[in-house]
């Protein structure tokens, strides 16, 4: 609906019989007044407003209609005879308009200009209409991750709860066994190493929902560095034999730390350098102290990360997707090993070639810090 807006009805009624002949729905107002309260009374697509009324003139009726939430956005057009002088033009913009056109009207141009707005009225419509969607896809979205995080928790206690008690028994099966009982002393030992991998997944289960809820929780001390790689070192051993771990560059010293967050980091570090490297069996780990930090280290040449997919390497839930099937895993570790390194005021970076191997390092201050 479009509102025309003269003080001379022959005009209002010559300009609404050529808009209705090109079908336009139009309303007509004789003042500036009563444009405004037709205007706040019912939605106008377009408004036409002559500029030289008595009363309130047509600039002035922009202006108030610019106070109005309802009205601010509806577009304009002046009429005025004045069309030299470029101080109207000027005030027509500042008052809102969106366009003008001089007395006597041009009905063609009018009818041009009039398409135009109708035509940007109507993208904005659907732009607003989209973002609207967008909006409520995006609320959705949140709401279905929020929901996930929830069942992510909730199934990780879950899991905990028979894990430790298949642990207990795996225990009492092993005191119970006889001397000689190497058949069963075999069986068992390999069910201690899928109890071991099943731990570490339930265990990075619970510190990623820890970390999605802000609840992750660091207890730092001063502790030997080296003895915590060495068990590191033994413990991914044990889970995967054939590997040569080597060690290079000891700098045993004394870090302030949580000891077993820290663990957790080169574990993680470890394994991943075993599991992503099945062709070549030989991963190094270095040790070293620069300017203060604590500076580790684990390089393989296994099948390596391209350089675009290292920039996300440490995200959440991130996999190379083209190995997807090949190699078993979740895509939390590294994103736990950044928060963990971060939570200690340290960095986590990774040098990296496809197909030739990668080297995955982190560093801490060694001293104390909050
Ligand atoms: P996961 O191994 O469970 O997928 P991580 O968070 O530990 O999750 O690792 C994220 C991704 O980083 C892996 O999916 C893998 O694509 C890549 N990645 C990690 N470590 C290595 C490595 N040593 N060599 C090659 N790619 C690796």
């Amino acid at each position: 609906m479009i509102l025309l807006v003269d003080d001379i009805p022959e005009n209002l009624l010559s300009l609404s019989s050529h808009l209705k002949a090109h079908n336009y729905a139009v309303e007509t107002a004789l003042s500036g007044e009563d444009a405004l309260k037709k205007a706040l009374k019912q939605p106008f697509e377009l408004i036409i407003l002559d500029v030289q009324m008595p009363g309130m003139d047509g600039f002035e009726v922009a202006e108030a209609l610019l106070g109005y939430s309802k009205t601010k956005k509806i577009p304009i057009i002046f009429l005025s005879a004045n069309y030299k002088d470029t101080s109207f033009i000027k005030k027509g913009y500042q008052s809102g308009g969106t366009d003008y056109i001089t007395k006597p009207v041009d009905i063609d141009v009018l009818l041009l200009k009039i398409g135009a707005v109708c035509k940007a009225q109507e993208q904005l419509r659907k732009l607003s209409k989209m973002k609207d969607q967008l909006e409520k896809e995006v609320e959705k979205r949140k709401l279905a991750e929020k929901k996930k995080d929830e069942l992510l928790t909730v199934a990780s206690h879950e899991l905990k709860t028979p894990l430790t008690s298949i642990r207990g028994y795996h225990e009492l099966a092993r005191r119970s066994l006889g001397k000689d009982d190497n058949e069963s002393r075999k069986y068992l030992d390999r069910e201690a190493v899928q109890i071991s991998k099943l731990s570490l997944l339930v265990n990075g289960l619970l510190d990623y929902s820890a970390i999605e809820n802000g609840m992750m929780k660091v207890s730092k001390s001063s502790f030997g560095i080296l003895a915590v790689v060495n068990d590191a070192i033994r413990l991914v051993q044990d889970l995967f034999p054939g590997y040569r771990i080597i060690k290079a560059g000891m700098a045993d010293v004394s870090i302030y730390a949580d000891r077993l967050r820290i663990e957790q980091v080169v574990t993680s570090y470890l394994s991943n350098a075993v599991k992503y490297s099945p062709d070549h069996k030989e991963v190094i780990v270095t040790l070293a102290v620069s300017a203060g930090r604590f500076i580790f280290s684990v390089k393989d040449k296994g099948i390596g990360i391209s350089a675009a997919k290292t920039r996300q390497i440490f995200d959440k839930l991130y996999r190379a997707d083209d190995h997807f099937f090949r190699f078993q895993g979740m895509g939390i570790g590294l994103y736990i090993c950044h928060k963990i390194i971060k939570s200690h005021q340290g960095k986590c970076w990774v040098s990296s070639e496809e197909g030739k191997g990668s080297e995955f390092f982190f560093s801490i201050p060694l001293g104390m810090t909050e």
